[in-house]
């Protein structure tokens, strides 16, 4: 029989908006484990990328177990493209169905004013690992809620009905899953003579269904099996690969982290920052910093955020928070001592950062962002001359890539308004007068500050 496709119907799945990234195909490594200089749409960053290789291979051969990745180095130098570029390694080798699943996530993200911090991780933990039984499409067990076949006029003409798919709501240990399967296995549902209560193990590589019981059965032989996650009476458990941005996490999260690492069930966790030596953010103490403002004054008055700045989303987010419970705006005063007295390499203790392999991103010569510049424009199907992407190239060193990337699109539309069959330079610099970068944007602020409310 052909393979059964099996889609688990998403309710709260995230959207990920991986555009920036479209032009990274893999790590672009030979065989021997060598980076050819420009290919799966990398660009130089050699040392990186082999060392992003070796990982890889520990990941396949399981030797990354109880550690996490590191990847280390100033902003725009591809620590994010790295992490992706190994997913899609690890996807397109190890199986030629499956890609295993990136899903980015940013510090930020863990402070939710609703739930735990520590709750978002297990969270995001648990549903790397449902997503990738999912992706890996090996066994579904559990009892059957619900079958409903779905009907469709017959597309080849003839009468009647056709089914489309079937729908499948499965009890099992871990919370009830709706399926929806393709009409091919609804032929093994109907000689299994399957129906609501009954426990099935459905194979989904080769579509065979099989009925194993009622669900009393299952019920007493799983339960006493049923802990964190789903147990899977067959097939590898297989992992996905988590990014967390580091330095927005605190105390709690760490220690969080360090015990979540060394669990067997863990997924493979890419962490990745641009910081230097920081301070170890603590939550607590921000927490009673705002709740000091928010007591003592409430008023305006300007932000200093300590020099730590990834806890700058902590404290808006903990300020939005409290803003909720009370009116109007308050913006801190003086923030004083932000953090932990733990200074630390990239802010992170150094018992967790001592169980991780860290990969250092360089800074690129003018030639390498050139270059990325020109696979970007071929990305987003764009005619730019060797010019252009020279006068980009100055102004990736002037501000940074990220700007002259974000410069490509503009440019291309003032190119079309003025006619021209290409990008030239003073399309880009039309766009570029238009637009400042973080750099010159600071600089102006600096300049003419008593213009600005503080
Ligand atoms: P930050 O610390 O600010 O998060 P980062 O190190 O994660 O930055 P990326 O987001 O990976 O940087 O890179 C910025 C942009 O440049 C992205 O569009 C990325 O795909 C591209 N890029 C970076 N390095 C390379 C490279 N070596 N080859 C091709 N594209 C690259």
């Amino acid at each position: 029989m052909d393979k059964v496709r099996i889609e688990e119907v998403q309710s709260t799945t995230k959207k990920q908006r991986i555009a920036t990234h479209t032009h990274i195909k893999g790590l672009g490594l030979e065989a021997n484990g060598r980076a050819l200089p420009l290919a799966a749409g990398f660009v130089g960053q050699a040392e990186a990328r082999e060392a992003a290789g070796l990982v890889v291979d520990m990941i396949r051969q399981k030797k990354m177990a109880g550690r996490a990745l590191l990847l280390a180095g100033p902003p725009g130098t591809g620590k994010t493209a790295l992490a992706l570029g190994i997913a899609q390694e690890l996807g397109s080798k190890a199986s030629l169905v499956l890609q295993v699943p990136f899903c980015p996530m940013v510090g930020s993200e863990v402070y939710s004013s609703e739930v735990k911090k520590t709750e978002v991780l297990m969270e995001n933990f648990r549903r790397a690992f449902g997503l990738r039984i999912k992706e890996n499409k090996e066994v579904y067990e559990g009892e059957v809620t619900e079958l409903s076949p779905e009907e469709t006029e017959s597309v080849t003409g003839g009468y009647g009905k056709s089914i489309s798919h079937v729908i499948i709501g499965l009890k099992t240990v871990k919370g009830t899953k709706q399926l929806k399967l393709d009409p091919t296995i609804y032929d093994a549902l109907i000689k299994e003579k399957v129906a609501v209560g009954d426990v099935i193990y459905i194979e989904a590589n080769s579509g065979a269904v099989k009925r194993v019981g009622r669900s009393d059965a299952f019920a007493t032989e799983f339960d006493l099996e049923a802990e964190e996650y789903v147990p899977l009476p067959k097939g590898e458990v297989h992992k996905k690969k988590e990014i967390v941005q580091v330095h927005m996490m605190d105390m709690e999260c760490f220690s969080y982290l360090n015990r979540a690492l060394e669990s067997s069930l863990s997924p493979i966790v890419i962490f990745a920052t641009n910081r230097g030596f920081c301070n170890v953010s603590s939550g607590e103490e921000i927490l009673v910093g705002v709740s000091k403002i928010a007591r003592g004054m409430g008023r305006f008055g300007s932000v200093t955020i300590g020099r730590d700045l990834g806890v700058k989303g902590l404290v808006w987010q903990q300020l939005g928070e409290w803003q909720l419970c009370q009116i109007g705006l308050v913006v801190l005063t003086d923030f004083g001592s932000i953090g932990t007295d733990m200074n630390c390499p990239h802010g992170i203790p150094i018992d967790l950062l001592d169980r991780l392999v860290i990969i250092r991103t360089q800074t690129y010569d003018v030639a390498d962002m050139i270059q990325i510049l020109a696979i970007r424009s071929s990305v987003e199907n764009l005619v730019i001359d060797d010019e252009s992407l020279a006068y980009l190239g100055d102004i990736c060193q002037r501000a940074s890539l990220r700007h002259a990337v974000q410069l490509l699109s503009p440019s291309s539309i003032v190119a079309k308004i003025k006619e021209h069959d290409k990008i030239c330079k003073e399309d880009i610099e039309e766009v570029s007068a238009l637009y400042l970068d973080a750099k010159s944007s600071a600089r102006l602020l600096q300049e003419h500050q008593e213009k600005y409310i503080a």
